[in-house]
């Protein structure tokens, strides 16, 4: 009998922004709600992340439905304006 093992019930996917990485939940440590600080998945590569949450499921299941957003760096964000004027 073949039992389809899972290490959580709540496992983390792949990044659906970039695909190229799987996301890891962080501590936002600007957003403490009940003398307990929040916890939000971002992918290591993009940066892409979900909201912040009390539990760190909540925020595993938003990120393994897609409800992602990408914030954009200072830099990058220069890099389209300048993209967007050439093009
Ligand atoms: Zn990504």
């Amino acid at each position: 009998m073949t039992r389809k093992m899972s290490t959580s019930a709540h496992g983390i996917k792949r990044c659906s922004a970039c695909g190229k990485s799987i996301g890891r939940v962080l501590v936002d440590w600007g957003n403490k709600q009940d003398g307990k600080h929040r916890v939000y998945v971002e992918c290591p590569l993009c940066h892409a992340r979900s909201n912040s949450y009390a539990s760190s499921n909540a925020a595993i299941d938003e990120w393994n439905d897609g409800k992602i957003s990408k914030t954009q760096t200072y830099q990058e964000s220069m890099i389209d304006l300048l993209e967007a004027k050439n093009g």
